[in-house]
């Protein structure tokens, strides 16, 4: 049978790869724009950063993490997330002693042992960002507008912004105390894994995909959210009126959680029309201990995590036409299989001179380079045959303007290059 790519995994081309680019190219641009550095860790990391920052009850260290022992008996995990791997990278490169505040986004593959499904894979692709080193609810206000502003980009507009507070660590102490008063009496009544889970963790029996657990835990929270002490209710007062300020529509009216352990205070979620029940194309929120849990300083921050297959999937539910790229570089096409060589010489010459060129290695007919010419998309076509390089000249056609000039062949990488908008040397 023939193999084929892994359950949850995808192959990435055509129209799909040229969305997938300009996706990126919005991320790359904007967050450059909004002061963020790029960063790029490892895609492999110790399993213990995962262990010890996201919570040894939550879903995805119980049972989403790709974990694994290699062949020295290292205890070794795909990264399922971005931000612990930032954190990491921030103090293991000391950026807490030589730049204190830094701001960084990242753009690369996670991976979890999901269960695939539409919007739902076992590799998919984030970006995010990460301002460590501030407490400002500033911060946040960029954060979710950076969020924003970048699926805009990418003609993602249908959105809804949900924005909650966790508090801190002694408000979430209080409200897991709450919820377990809350639930006492249906105690009986959770399953298995959410028994353990009370004692541990209440809030993850939020996370149960068990109905009558979901129901249970979501039906005693809602209409009575968590009391914020004074600090992180001004806090919240700051992160709301700053986004109002700034034009930004959200609900805060829905009790939501995080699946994560390491958030505090603000957390929010962007959900996007038409995704159906996967309907999350980015979510995050702050971690105002995270730094410190990996051995550093007591340092606030707040990033953001994209999933770029939902994005893609949003931009097809509200169909944005992909646009037909210009035009651009030439196809050299030869006149007889026998001057592949000098063409090739060519070819190389060009793309020296960071010219895009094209060119058929195996015989083919005129008519099918000419084709193939069209079908690429170059901008130009010049034949080379046996007349061309006994006169020294060459004829060099725009495809887009339909007209044709004779160039010197030796003066032929120069001309392409002035007329495709390249640096000639
Ligand atoms: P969900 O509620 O959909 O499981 P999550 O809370 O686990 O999402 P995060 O860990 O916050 O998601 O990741 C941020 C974003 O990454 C999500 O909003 C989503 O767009 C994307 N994402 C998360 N898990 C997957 C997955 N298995 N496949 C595709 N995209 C994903
Ligand atoms: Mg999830």
């Amino acid at each position: 049978m023939a193999i084929q790519a892994l359950r949850g995994t995808t192959d990435l081309f055509g129209d799909d790869a040229r969305r997938w680019a300009a996706v990126e190219h919005h991320v790359k641009r904007l967050c450059r724009a909004h002061g963020y550095g790029e960063i790029r860790t490892p895609v492999i990391e110790d399993a213990a950063l995962f262990l010890r920052t996201l919570g040894e009850t939550t879903d995805i260290v119980q049972k989403e993490m790709f974990r694994f022992e290699d062949r020295g008996g290292h205890d070794i995990v795909l990264r399922p997330e971005g931000t612990a791997s930032v954190v990491r990278a921030y103090l293991e490169h000391n950026l807490h002693k030589t730049i204190g505040f830094a701001k960084l986004f990242y753009l690369g593959p996670m991976f979890r042992a999901e269960r695939p499904q539409a919007g739902r894979l076992r590799q998919f692709h984030q970006y995010g960002v990460e301002a460590i080193g501030s407490y400002s609810p500033w911060i946040d206000v960029e954060v979710i507008l950076l969020c924003l502003d970048i699926l805009n980009a990418c003609g993602v507009t249908e959105t809804t912004v949900w924005l909650s507070s966790m508090g801190c660590r002694e408000d979430q102490q209080r409200s897991a105390a709450q919820l377990r008063e809350r639930l006492a009496s249906q105690r009986a009544k959770l399953c298995q894994e959410c028994q353990k889970r009370f004692d541990k963790n209440v809030f993850r029996v939020l996370d149960c995909q068990n109905p009558s657990c979901h129901g249970i835990a979501w039906g005693a929270i809602t209409g009575s959210p968590f009391l914020l002490c004074g600090n992180c209710e001004a806090h919240f007062t700051a992160v709301r009126q700053g986004l109002g300020q700034n034009g930004v529509a959200f609900d805060d009216t829905q009790v939501f959680a995080r699946g994560l352990d390491y958030y505090t205070q603000t957390v929010f979620e962007v959900r996007a029309k038409g995704l159906g029940a996967q309907d999350a194309v980015a979510a995050g929120g702050r971690y105002n201990h995270l730094v410190e849990d990996l051995g550093g300083p007591a340092l606030g921050a707040v990033g953001f995590a994209a999933g770029i297959e939902r994005i893609l999937m949003a931009q097809g539910a509200v169909p944005a036409p992909v646009e037909r790229p210009k035009r651009h570089g030439v196809y050299l096409a030869v006149a007889q299989p026998a001057l592949i060589g000098r063409a090739f010489q060519q070819v190389t010459q060009l793309r020296a001179q960071g010219v895009q060129v094209l060119m058929d290695y195996d015989g083919k007919s005129l008519k099918a380079q000419l084709r193939e010419a069209d079908k690429a998309g170059c901008k130009f076509v010049a034949i080379l045959g046996e007349k061309e390089l006994e006169q020294g000249a060459i004829t060099l056609k725009d495809l887009d303007a339909q007209s044709q000039e004779t160039v010197a062949v030796e003066k032929f990488a120069e001309s392409v290059g002035k007329r495709t908008g390249h640096a000639c040397h």
